[in-house]
């Protein structure tokens, strides 16, 4: 890992109505090549001047970033868009209207101004507009647009507060904004628009089902259906990678609720018998698995969203525990559970039991 030794600034604000003066002074960082980890309504970010390549290799050293990963760019509204893209389709400013602000990235034909950091030398760059007052504030008062992927160590369970950032980056970035937790607390969902027909790159809080009531036709790439993709050039290159995973290796145990559960009950038993500490990552409110390992409960299956808002911290949880494996409980894959089974299935790395 490279050495960076900064002292990072800390500044909490409110999260409805931010206090201009730290808005200021975050922006003037980023006005000056820095990076600055603030509060959206999916994750934590952080970010850069976009239009500053150096100011962007920069993320990629503090975060440990592969490369070829590219970076989402962060509007404050839609009219910041042409300045970054080649063409703009119809359809995208359906979307827009539709979604913006939202957890919702658009993948579009790349303009001139966008150094080739932010797009890791692809032809297309992706945008999004965060519905979160300390994003828009801040990126109004940097007058410029913003880079910014998740503001974790590359390959962590994404942030979803300002004490997860600084778990991952104290010392290494110029500052933080704590605007409390992120609502969302799962990535935006990525759209390639440059198809005829839009897919899916990866699944987030605008469904599917929500894209095709505007869009007629929606695909979904089956990489991100599955979670895991290990080709060389997969659509959305970030798919490639083994992301959001805790320390312990992970095992999603993927079938109908009870089965799976009794599975769990079996497979940590064995694991404690054998001497490990084990997590359990349940997402049900009434099994107990207290018997059988350290439990933590990331929301409900009957209600996706809560398991959304809460996985990433409970990944997390299981780092404090220092569990030596985890087995995790899945959900049906249909609206947001398709986005939630997705960072599971990366977390897992592809060890998925079927019952
Ligand atoms: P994060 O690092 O969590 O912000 O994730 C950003 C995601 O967006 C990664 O999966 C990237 O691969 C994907 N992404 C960013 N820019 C593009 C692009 N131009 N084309 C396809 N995928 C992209
Ligand atoms: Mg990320």
């Amino acid at each position: 890992m490279t050495e960076r030794n900064i002292a990072t600034l800390y500044m909490k604000v409110d999260p409805v109505n931010p206090e201009q003066k730290a808005i200021e002074e975050a922006a003037l960082i980023l006005r000056r090549g820095g990076l600055v980890a603030f509060p959206t309504e999916t994750v934590y970010g952080l970010g850069a001047n976009a239009l500053d390549g150096r100011a962007v290799a920069s993320i990629f050293e503090a975060k440990g970033r592969p490369s070829d990963n590219p970076i989402i760019v962060h509007v404050a509204g839609r009219e910041q868009v042409s300045a970054l893209t080649e063409s703009l389709p119809v359809t995208a400013e359906m979307l827009m209207e539709a979604f913006w602000p939202g957890p919702l990235t658009l993948v579009l034909p790349v303009g001139e101004s966008v150094p080739q950091e932010v797009t890791a030398g692809l032809r297309t760059v992706a945008v999004r507009m965060p519905d979160h007052p300390v994003a828009l504030a801040l990126i109004r008062a940097a007058g410029v647009p913003v880079a910014a992927p998740s503001a974790n160590m590359s390959g962590r369970p994404s942030p979803t507060s300002a004490e997860h950032v600084l778990e991952d980056l104290n010392g290494r970035i110029e500052a933080v904004l704590d605007g409390g937790s992120a609502e969302f607390g799962v990535e935006s969902t990525v759209l390639d628009m440059t198809s005829k027909v839009p897919v899916v790159l990866r699944p987030g809080g605008i469904t599917p089902e929500d894209l095709k009531d505007v869009l007629g036709e929606v695909d979904v790439d089956p990489a991100a259906a599955a979670g895991f993709n290990k080709e060389d050039k997969p659509r959305s290159p970030g798919m490639k990678y083994m992301h959001y995973a805790p320390l312990a290796p992970l095992r999603l145990v993927i079938g109908r609720p009870e089965a799976a559960a009794s599975k769990i009950k079996e497979l940590a038993g064995q694991e404690k018998a054998r001497g490990r500490k084990v997590g359990i990552l349940s997402l049900s409110k009434n099994d107990d698995f207290s018997h059988y390992g350290e439990v933590v409960t990331a929301g409900c299956r009957e209600k996706p969203e809560t398991v959304a808002a809460g996985l990433y911290s409970a990944l997390r949880r299981f780092n404090d525990l220092g569990v030596d494996i985890i087995f995790a409980e899945g959900l049906e894959e249909l609206g947001v559970g398709l986005a939630v089974m997705n960072r599971l299935k990366k977390a897992a790395g592809g060890h998925i039991i079927i019952v």
